[in-house]
């Protein structure tokens, strides 16, 4: 297997009237596991669908490897796609659902068995090959729709969503196993999902979609620790960020007092090399892990609802204003619920954004 890069520049997509990919560049490197993540109907599948030659490009070109293919037939492209519907012959065996694109290619008969018979190994469907596809489990179909990719040995592995149609637990083990399958393989694999979760667990590279831009893109620590935008922030990391509306109160030697509005006794010193002027309208961005109880003075949250999942709980609750909070306790047991607590930021891990929502640094 040759193992290609992809690499999108100045990609543009209409459907009529409508522009839904506006101007994308991508660099995804040989050998990654590369993720477009993003709300429903940002564009991911379009754009997939364009490296695959599934939809035509509007403007830009693509490259896979050293081949510019914007225009070039499916076929000719390298690529082999997983669909979120497995997309299987219920009249074919297992075997036969593999070995389909290596018959259509005339390869030859011992050629087909050894390629379908490794690709079963390695998905652990070797005990299934006789089955049809209504005899296997969601995960095991799923595993022969990637073995069907498998045999013909792409140079980049695309896959839309497949895992959606599997119940939560399924879904975990299936992560595990793709992203095992990656490093068996070493393949180059772009992967699309509207879950953060999957995109933070299977990505070297995540780029984050939203009305057919790339808001973000980098490895998935850095865009949890260093979002570049207000989108980005809210969307990487679950539970998502707090955010409340705040105002600048002053300036210090190293960044900015700042207040939340509606908390007149709460003044935050906050680190910042940029600064905005006193009295401007900012947007304070809070993850539920550094926002910390305490006896002293903080923000007053009223907890309506605590989730304890054992380990960790979030407190989800509201400022007297009405501003929705969730911060999270590790290790404590006591029943939050119904009670008023008083927690404070770690002022160090606040991140600030403008009122556009580009972050302040
Ligand atoms: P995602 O996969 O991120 O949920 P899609 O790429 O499927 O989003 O769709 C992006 C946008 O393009 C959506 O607004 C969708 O309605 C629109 N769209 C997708 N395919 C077509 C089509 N064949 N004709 C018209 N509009 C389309
Ligand atoms: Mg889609």
């Amino acid at each position: 297997m040759q193992n290609s890069g992809v690499h999108l520049s100045g990609i543009r997509k209409s459907f009529g009237a409508v522009e839904v990919i506006r101007g994308v560049d991508i660099d995804i490197q040989r050998g990654q596991f590369a993720v477009f993540v993003g709300p429903s109907g940002c564009g991911k599948s379009t754009l997939l669908r364009m490296i695959a030659g599934l939809e035509d490009t509007s403007d830009g070109e693509i490259v896979i490897g050293e081949r510019e293919v914007t225009h070039a037939d499916p076929a000719d492209r390298g690529v082999a796609m997983v669909f979120q519907s497995y997309a299987l012959y219920p009249h074919l065996s297992v075997f036969e659902n593999m070995a389909f694109s290596l018959r259509l290619a005339k390869r030859s008969r011992s050629e087909v068995d050894e390629k379908v018979r490794k690709a079963a190994g390695i998905l652990q469907l070797t005990d299934h090959l006789d089955k049809k596809p209504a005899q296997l489990s969601g995960g095991q179909r799923q595993r022969v729709a990637i073995g069907r990719a498998i045999v013909r040995a792409p140079e980049v592995f695309l896959f839309d969503e497949p895992l959606s149609n599997l119940d939560a637990e399924l879904r975990v083990q299936m992560r595990l196993e793709l992203a095992r399958l990656h490093k068996q393989l070493g393949a180059t694999m772009i992967y699309v999902t509207h879950d953060q979760v999957e995109a933070m667990t299977l990505a070297d590279t995540i780029f984050v979609l939203q009305g057919g831009h790339v808001r973000q893109s980098g490895a998935p620590l850095d865009l949890y620790d260093d979002p570049s935008n207000r989108f980005v922030a809210g969307f990487i990391g679950s539970p998502s960020m707090n955010f409340f509306a705040a105002t600048v109160a002053g300036q210090t030697a190293d960044g900015i007092t700042a207040r939340l509005n509606g908390q007149p006794d709460l003044s935050l010193d906050i680190p910042l090399a940029e600064r905005p002027k006193t009295d401007s309208a900012i947007v304070l961005g809070m993850r539920p892990e550094h926002l910390v109880v305490t006896e002293g003075g903080g923000m007053r949250v009223t907890v309506d609802v605590a989730e304890e999942l054992g380990g960790v709980s979030y407190q989800h609750g509201t400022l007297e204003g009405g501003e929705p909070v969730v911060f999270q306790q590790t290790g404590a047991r006591h029943n939050m619920h119904g009670t008023v607590q008083k927690v404070r930021p770690e002022t160090d891990r606040i991140f600030a954004f403008n009122i556009k929502g580009d972050r302040i640094r």
